[in-house]
């Protein structure tokens, strides 16, 4: 589903900083990858050059065998089949729910409003909200939002969803229902890549766990090998940090 090879990413401003080093990594269809690692390793810009919100400098991103990185491609056809939800929702705040998740499918999908509508209605049941179609994003609880954000994303039918620290902004006790819809989605068999500081959703999810540290993939392995036995002296410092 996913191929990428040898990517790099530099940034030059405020100073230069490799925040993506030769990183390579096969996601196959229906794999659930979580992307752990310290603040500053790269772990959003990892994901960002998987819809290319940002550009690679080096290397090739095949997604479906299409190479994104190609100027021939069109970017937005990519960005509607990988869907992407940040810890900051970034829900349109002057629309309402049902606006929210039906105008992309309208805009990019080119979808009629009634099959547009449908769709909506189905996953907002899906995500627990059906009731809140009408309310604004102000008037929901952040993991209302969440939930929203992630029926928008949906709502593309993508072929891959990608999750940036989905819960890194919700209060505790929030939590709980934005990873219960992600559960859901795996055990559906959506490819997705979670950056995620949620040790029990990879132990309990990730089909594979990628540690990632100053812009490298250090080491990569299934949850329990990560979680029983890391073999790099990073990893297990990272992890006696968080556990
Ligand atoms: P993580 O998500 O693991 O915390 P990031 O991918 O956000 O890490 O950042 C990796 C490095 O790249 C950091 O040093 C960060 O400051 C830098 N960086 C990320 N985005 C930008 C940007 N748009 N401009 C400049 N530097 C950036
Ligand atoms: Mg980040």
């Amino acid at each position: 589903m996913i191929d990428v090879r040898n990517i790099y990413k530099t940034f030059f401003v405020p100073h230069e900083i490799q925040a993506i080093v030769d990183v390579s990594s096969k996601i196959k269809a229906g794999e659930v990858v979580v992307v752990i690692g310290p603040s500053g390793s790269g772990k959003s810009t990892f994901l960002r050059c998987l819809n290319r919100l940002e550009m690679a400098d080096r290397g090739h991103i095949y997604i479906k065998g299409v190479d994104i990185l190609s100027p021939k491609t069109d970017i937005n056809k990519v960005r509607a089949e990988v869907g992407m939800v940040f810890q900051s929702f970034n829900l349109f705040p002057h629309k309402t729910v049902f606006d929210n998740v039906t105008l992309a499918q309208r805009v990019v999908r080119k979808r009629s409003q009634e099959d547009a509508a449908q769709k909506a209605m189905t996953l907002l049941d899906k995500v627990g909200i059906r009731d809140k179609a009408n309310a604004y994003p102000d008037q929901l609880s952040g993991g209302q939002q969440q939930r929203v954000a992630i029926a928008r994303a949906l709502a593309m039918d993508p072929e891959v969803m990608l999750f940036d620290e989905p819960t890194s902004a919700l209060d505790p006790e929030m939590i709980g229902e934005v990873l219960d819809v992600m559960k859901t989605l795996a055990r559906e068999g959506m490819t997705m890549v979670v950056v995620t500081h949620e040790m029990g959703f990879a132990k309990e999810v990730a089909d594979r766990v990628i540690f990632m540290d100053h812009g490298s993939i250090v080491e990569e392995g299934t949850p329990e090998h990560f979680f029983t036995s890391p073999v790099h002296d990073r990893t297990k410092l990272f992890l006696s940090q968080i556990l």
